[in-house]
């Protein structure tokens, strides 16, 4: 058994993907999380009765290693398929799309998958991490790289000691946290560029007539629309996400809250014809990756430091898990990683 010790920063579906099957291998792993709950970008809000996945929409499946752990969400009743009508959409002409895609989502949220991983691992939410603090090896010490500590804004210098930390966090927050201690993991995030995305939840007393569950939409300050109530799992009421494009959202990007709500609104009615009963806005500042790559990890092996998350393959579920899942293997198949 490998009695490592391997701190996670970062309770998104990389940080869990890495965690579960660092476990796997025997090792001691820890995942500390700011948010309140598990799942990162993955995520759903509720508001009273109503609610809505206001980041990741639904995800597909191209990897037949994905495919499996698929397949474990599926059985433990954590995903299914969603069926509803995907079109394109342009100042109201609808075309079907001619790709057949297989789209699933998390039940009875977004998140569920993201909770399933976590029920079995050692999961501290409300802990934002803000320091990394290496203590060099001791004359004599196992390990010859030394150890690390971190410190959260909530708890101060937390007690445990690690032997290797994973920053599973999107790039800019990860250089934060990388400081001084690598210039390797410092230029690969240097090297990505992360969008933003302003995202509008609606709720609706009346079901909005239009002839589709979810859209691609054209020419528009918003690139896509789903009717989230029509999702497996979820609640009656009529709701709405809205997500404006890449490009918008980046000229809009220093908008108060209440500017860019004006803004979302409008659109939204413009492409509906209705206005929203209910809705609430937030900005996804680190949304997306700009330019997908194949790097899945970075590994400095002289720190016993790490980074994985969507921005190192694709911005998509399945690209923020091979990600931390390649990590974990990775590292298993290094073994004990003082022997590094
Ligand atoms: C608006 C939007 C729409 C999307 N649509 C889709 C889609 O339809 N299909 C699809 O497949 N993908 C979609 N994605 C992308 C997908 O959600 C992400 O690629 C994936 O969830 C990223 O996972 P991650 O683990 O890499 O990062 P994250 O999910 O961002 O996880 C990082 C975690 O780290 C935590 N954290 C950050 N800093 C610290 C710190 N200092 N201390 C402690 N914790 C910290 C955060 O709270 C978060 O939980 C969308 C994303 C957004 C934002």
């Amino acid at each position: 058994m490998n009695q490592q010790r391997i701190a996670i920063i970062g309770a998104g579906i990389s940080g869990l993907a890495c965690a579960a099957e660092l476990v796997k291998s025997g090792f001691e792993v820890s995942v500390f999380d700011k948010s309140r709950g598990v799942g990162g970008r993955m995520s759903h809000r509720y508001f009273q009765e109503w609610g809505a996945d206001h980041g990741a929409q639904y995800f597909t499946v191209k990897d037949e290693r994905f495919s499996d752990e698929l397949k474990k969400w599926q059985a433990a009743g954590v995903v299914e398929a969603w069926n509803g009508k995907i079109v394109s959409f342009d100042h109201g002409n609808v075309t079907d799309l001619k790709k057949e895609t297989h789209r699933y989502v998390g039940v009875p949220t977004m998140s569920a998958p993201a909770k399933y991983l976590a029920e079995s691992l050692n999961v501290s939410l409300l802990n934002t991490i803000t320091e990394l603090k290496h203590q060099k090896p001791q004359r004599g010490s196992k390990n010859k790289n030394g150890t690390w500590q971190l410190v959260s804004k909530e708890h101060g210098l937390l007690p445990q000691e690690f032997d290797h930390v994973v920053l599973a966090i999107p790039s800019p927050q990860a250089k934060v946290l990388i400081g001084e201690h690598s210039d390797q993991l410092t230029e690969t995030c240097d090297q990505v560029v992360m969008l933003p995305c302003w995202t509008l939840m609606a709720y609706l007393k009346n079901p909005l007539n239009l002839l589709f569950d979810g859209a691609f939409v054209e020419n528009h300050l918003f690139s896509w629309m789903a009717r989230d109530s029509n999702k497996p799992g979820r609640s009656p009421y009529e709701s709405w996400v809205a997500q404006a494009s890449s490009a918008w959202s980046l000229e809009h990007i220093d908008l108060s809250q209440t500017e860019a709500e004006m803004l979302l609104l409008e659109g939204f009615k413009e492409l509906t014809g209705v206005e929203c009963d209910l809705y609430q806005t937030h900005l996804w500042r680190y949304s997306r990756l700009e330019t997908p790559s194949e790097t899945n990890f970075v590994l400095d092996t002289y720190m016993n430091m790490s980074v994985c998350g969507d921005w190192l393959r694709n911005s998509t579920v399945e690209g923020a898990w091979m990600s931390g899942h390649a990590l974990a293997q990775r590292l298993s198949l290094m073994g004990s990683i003082d022997t590094l």
